[in-house]
């Protein structure tokens, strides 16, 4: 069997492929550092570094980009809170907790994490080379993509502009400026006060999508083979990065596989830090260890809800008790082959759209067979192997840093 994927540009599960064969070149939005991580973001990061090491696995080169950004609304309303506070500041403190969160979860590193401040040449090359091919306009220093002139703008969401224009958008401002209702800003003049850039619009500062097709042409090319990120970043996040990209480059699909992970709730109702339910990882990793965490967390499907209740954790206590256990165990082994048994439920739950769930199923099964000495020859270090491509360290899996 060979690994199928969801995008959910087509909504469906295709054959996987890459654009250079061998290497995979992955693209996941990081977070904007204003204020805490929570369980929400652990559960993305762990599930695509699970993906992540899993292509390792079965002999991928894997580039992994995960952006920050560091300039935008929340960021600039964070500081004014804070007696304005420099933001580099405020960005520094609040990824050295995610990052620490995140090495205890054993979360691999990603191959570039570039800030969108970093990238403001790239930024404004990109809006400039979109207002030349027609597909952006100038509005007294507000620069917007056309989406009317993208025919398949829609196309990720699988709606038309009409039932797009109806849905509540996070990106939507300086609506008496606009074309069109879909448009959005590419880059934007400043409020007196904030972090601006000079440009050829004048001073400003950039839009929000604009920084993730900037930062990821910059960093993996023109097209890139998987993008990653929450559910809630379908739209419009997602259909603008495809727009821009693909009007400023010419080249179509930007990306081949789109996964989206689900959304973390609390008793039933999304996690935000708008609603104030929010529950940390790090509060979580003083009750348990963080290899408990990241089995609690893989143990929902990447592209279901995970809905975090009393007891969940304890939820999956036995189980990450038998995995860990028959790692170690001197247990006897029947003459036979174990090993194929062990990595062929493996091997097809990842290939059937990275079905972690089911693999992790067939994995408690053989540490049952190892621990009441009914397992064959060879289970017990094929179940490590598993579990180490799952980024467990009791199974010797590889930490942040490697
Ligand atoms: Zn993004």
């Amino acid at each position: 069997m060979t690994l199928r994927l969801f995008s959910t540009l087509g909504r469906e599960a295709r054959p996987f492929s890459t654009v250079v064969p061998g290497t995979v070149r992955m693209y996941v939005c990081g977070v904007t550092p204003y204020d805490v991580t929570h369980l929400g973001h652990a559960f993305s990061y762990v599930q695509f570094d699970t993906l992540r090491r899993y292509l390792l696995s079965i002999g991928y080169d894997v580039k992994y980009v995960q952006n920050v950004t560091d300039i935008d609304d929340d960021m600039i309303m964070v500081s004014k809170r804070q007696g304005g506070r420099p933001i580099p500041e405020i960005r520094d403190e609040n990824l050295a907790l995610l990052q620490h969160d995140l090495d205890r979860l054993n979360v691999l590193r990603p191959s570039a994490n570039p800030f969108a401040t970093g990238h403001i040449p790239q930024i404004i090359e990109t809006t400039a080379k979109l207002i030349e091919g027609g597909f952006a306009y100038e509005v007294d220093g507000d620069v917007f993509f056309e989406v009317s002139k993208f025919e398949r703008y829609g196309a990720l969401n699988g709606v038309g502009p009409e039932e797009l224009a109806s849905r509540e958008n996070p990106e939507s401002k300086r609506e008496h400026k606009k074309r069109g209702p879909l448009d959005f800003l590419l880059w934007q003049v400043t409020e007196p006060g904030e972090p601006s850039w000079e440009s050829p619009w004048g001073p400003g500062r950039p839009g929000w999508s604009i920084e993730c097709t900037a930062m990821s042409v910059a960093h993996l090319g023109e097209q890139i083979d998987i993008h990653g990120g929450g559910r809630d970043l379908v739209y419009p996040h997602h259909e603008n990065e495809i727009a821009q990209a693909e009007c400023v480059t010419g080249r179509s699909p930007f990306c081949g596989f789109w996964m989206h992970n689900g959304m973390v709730q609390l008793d039933g109702v999304k996690m935000s830090k708008s609603l104030g339910n929010l529950v940390l990882a790090r509060d979580l990793m003083k009750q348990v260890e963080p290899d408990h965490l990241r089995l609690y967390l893989l143990s929902t499907h990447y592209r279901a809800d995970a809905d975090y209740r009393e007891g969940a954790l304890e939820a999956v206590t036995a189980r990450f008790g038998r995995l860990r256990s028959a790692v170690v165990a001197e247990a006897p082994a029947l003459p036979g082959p174990g090993a194929e048994l062990v990595r062929g439920g493996f091997a097809s739950a990842m290939d059937d759209d990275f079905n972690v769930p089911l693999a992790l199923e067939s994995l408690d099964q053989a540490a049952t067979r190892i621990l009441a000495g009914s397992a064959h020859d060879g289970e017990q270090l094929a179940l490590a192997a598993a579990l180490a491509t799952l980024g467990f360290r009791f199974a010797g899996a590889a930490g942040p840093a490697a």
